[in-house]
């Protein structure tokens, strides 16, 4: 069974769905807990800490070990604070589950500069400045394991969504740059990309749906996320019972002499260019330059 005792986990926006549902099932495999959440609402209006004591009151009523924290995870001097507090509290920060989230939906005609930037500020700069937070604490302890939160409006695409969508890829390629810095310190980075019934998704899924797409669902696949013996730099998507991984693939491609690299040959040949056999995960940026090098030597 996998545990986490004596370990400590941050859990972002951890006063309602999702991340409520983390935190809960992280604590009852015993981890300290830190519930975080700004409580404010879905689009991101107001601030309460009572969502986030409310959590923990579940959590510590159940023999459980939490700690509530407001902080809004946009600005760095209130998540030091939680981390400082953290610190202090249970010793150590092991884990961090970068989950906290708004929406701001809008087709992109009517979005207006101050949704889209608010939306990227919540997700990717929120889950930089945990993360930030948390980063050299780990490198010294040679242990960490952070989680960020995607979505499939991020990796395939989301009407009305650009916004949203930009900051959920965003954090897929902060996962993979961080993965390969932490990787030496045993710090492991993976992503989520979860589907479920919270106050986000409402009147968004069928009726019929609603009661198999449950936060505990997506929470088992998180849990493993940040375990022990988490894997590496993986997106798992999870919802209803469903996991599975997203995966980023690049086709063998073509070169093209010299001669050759003219836009219209590259319209000559794009069947080609585009054709999935042989298709592979590359694990960093210069795997692709080097690919490309072999082909032209
Ligand atoms: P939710 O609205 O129920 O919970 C999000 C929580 O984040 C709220 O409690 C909110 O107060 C908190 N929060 C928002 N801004 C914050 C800030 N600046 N600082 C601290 N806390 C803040 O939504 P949810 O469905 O549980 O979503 C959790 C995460 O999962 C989000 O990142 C969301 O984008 C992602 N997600 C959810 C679904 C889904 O189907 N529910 C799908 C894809 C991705």
């Amino acid at each position: 069974m996998i545990r986490f005792d004596g370990r400590t986990a941050i859990v972002t926006g951890a006063g309602n769905g999702l991340g409520r549902s983390h935190a809960l099932m992280l604590a009852a495999r015993g981890c300290n807990v830190v519930v975080n959440d700004l409580g404010g609402s879905v689009s991101g209006e107001g601030a309460s800490v009572s969502a986030a004591q409310a959590v923990v009151d579940e959590i510590t009523a159940k023999g459980g070990k939490a700690m509530a924290h407001g902080a809004n995870v946009t600005k760095a001097d209130e998540v030091a604070d939680m981390v400082e507090t953290a610190i202090a509290t249970f010793g150590a920060v092991d884990i961090l589950v970068n989950n906290a989230g708004i929406l701001r939906d809008k087709s992109f005609s009517k979005m207006t500069e101050e949704d889209f930037r608010l939306v990227l500020d919540v997700h990717l700069m929120g889950s930089m400045i945990c993360t930030k937070a948390v980063w050299d604490h780990m490198k010294e302890r040679n242990y960490g394991r952070i989680a960020m939160t995607s979505s499939s409006s991020g990796l395939y695409g989301n009407f009305g969504q650009s916004n949203y969508g930009a900051a959920k890829m965003g954090l897929v390629g902060l996962m993979n740059v961080l993965q390969i810095e932490g990787a030496k310190y045993d710090i492991r980075v993976n992503t989520l990309a979860p589907t479920a019934h919270t106050r986000m998704t409402e009147g968004l899924i069928p009726e019929a749906a609603l009661e198999l797409m449950t936060p505990e669902s997506v929470s088992a696949g998180l849990v493993y996320l940040v375990s022990e013996d988490a894997p590496k730099r993986t997106i798992l998507a999870a919802g209803a019972g469903g996991y599975a991984a997203a995966k980023i693939y690049e086709t063998p491609g073509i070169y093209l002499k010299p001669e050759d690299q003219t836009p219209d040959k590259v319209a000559e040949h794009f069947e080609r260019i585009t054709a999935p056999e042989g298709q592979q995960e590359l694990t960093d940026g210069s795997g692709q330059t080097l690919k490309f090098l072999a082909y032209a030597a």
